[in-house]
């Protein structure tokens, strides 16, 4: 067993202003198993070392490119024993690969890459490297979506019929991306986002939540993809019925045109006995509700919940976790599974934890959803 010590965390995105970077090193550092210790946190040499200024950490390990952070990295005897991906889509595939090659592990944010081709890259690179490879579909790590999961892996609710699942904000609605917002530019440029504006933006974390929570596969769809806001390149509204492995359909709407919304997920599943109700701006409470009984509210951190619930429960009843939590959850597993690989064994990742099967998946959805849109009609998956 190797002895087990804080993990060295390095960090390519996450520059100034940037949105995701700095949540990652908040959530990896929450449970004082990890450190950030080095980045590539813009392409920019300059940003970079302010970004590092603000993360304080050694000047000198705030490098102006990721290649120059693996190889100086892999020459220290303290180098990164990992990487977060945390820059826009078009670079999660090329600085993976690079950190396979170099053999350091990777945390990547989510779309896996831009698009589905390569994807399939990407896997072959994490299979023939046998390194640890995890991928942060954030609210797979809220504890109340780990009991629905339970819920529907224990059959309680009957055979699954109907799915509803919505993923609604409203930042998109006027075309922001033309005053220079720096997280509405790159998501509105295909070069950068890759095919798929909305859908790979927020759909991928709402197609991720129906497989992850009800545990069916999505086997085909049909899928209407707009750009409502004048100008814009990719779609920024889109709507597609699912069908699934056991015979259930459902409906998917994914939008950044809906006024007046935040970060509106919410997934609803309906089973012959009852249905299940999770709303990630009230993540603490899971509506269950019987088909010949009362409803429940089931709270996180409730004792009577699931093992796999209360497993990612940090704080009494009564004591908000959110976000930030959720995404400390996936480091605590990424963490579990870096150690078992270190230790000798594969890189299989803990059951719970999203990694690059999720990631092609994900991808292929995004690819399919575009395909199904430009044909008007259905498409298997
Ligand atoms: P952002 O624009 O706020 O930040 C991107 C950062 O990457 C910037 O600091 C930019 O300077 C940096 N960057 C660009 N090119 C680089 C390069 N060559 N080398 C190093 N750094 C570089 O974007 P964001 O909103 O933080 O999104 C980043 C990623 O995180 C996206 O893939 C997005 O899909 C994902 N994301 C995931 C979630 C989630 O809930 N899991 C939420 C938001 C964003």
């Amino acid at each position: 067993m190797a002895e087990r010590r804080k993990l060295r965390m390095g960090m390519v995105g996450g520059g100034p202003g940037a949105f995701i970077g700095p949540v990652h090193k908040m959530a990896a550092e929450l449970d004082g198993t990890i450190e950030l210790v080095a980045g590539a946190f813009s392409q920019s040499a300059e940003r970079s070392r302010a970004a590092g200024e603000g993360f304080g950490i050694d000047p000198a390990r705030a490098y102006g490119d990721y290649r120059e952070m693996f190889k100086a990295e892999g020459e220290r005897a303290d180098g990164i024993d990992f990487v977060v991906i945390a820059t826009p889509n078009h670079l999660h595939l090329p600085v993976a690969v690079a950190a396979l090659e170099a053999g350091i592990p990777v945390m990547s944010d989510k779309p896996a890459t831009a698009t589905y081709d390569e994807a399939l890259v990407l896997e072959a690179a994490v299979k023939n490297a046998g390194l640890p490879y995890g991928l942060t579909h954030t609210y797979a790590g809220y504890a109340l979506v780990r009991e629905a999961r339970d819920f529907c892996a224990r059959g309680v609710l009957g055979g699954i019929r109907k799915i509803a699942v919505e993923y609604l904000q409203g930042w998109l609605s006027r075309p922001i991306e033309t005053t220079g917002q720096k997280q509405a530019a790159w998501r509105s440029d295909p070069a950068l986002s890759g095919p798929g504006g909305c859908i790979g933006d927020i759909g991928t974390h709402a197609f991720h939540l129906v497989e992850y929570v009800t545990g069916l596969e999505v086997t085909g769809l049909n899928a209407t993809l707009r750009a409502v806001v004048e100008g814009r390149r990719v779609d920024d509204d889109c709507t597609a019925i699912l069908r699934l492995n056991n015979g259930a359909t459902g409906v998917l709407m994914a939008s950044q045109i809906a006024a007046g919304e935040g970060n509106g997920l919410r997934l609803r599943v309906y089973g012959e006995n009852g249905s299940l109700d999770w709303r990630q701006e009230d993540p603490n409470r899971l509506h269950v509700r019987w088909l010949d009984g009362p409803e429940e509210i089931r709270h996180a951190s409730g004792g009577y919940l699931s093992k796999s619930a209360l497993r990612v429960t940090r704080l009494p009843g009564g004591h908000p976790e959110g976000y930030i939590e959720a995404f400390a959850v996936l480091y605590r597993e990424f963490v579990e599974a870096f150690w078992g690989w270190r230790s000798g064994g594969t890189n299989e990742l803990p059951p719970a934890l999203p990694g690059i099967v999720a990631g092609v998946r994900g991808m292929r959805f995004i690819e399919r959803a575009i395909e199904s849109n430009r044909t008007e009609s259905w498409v298997e998956f």
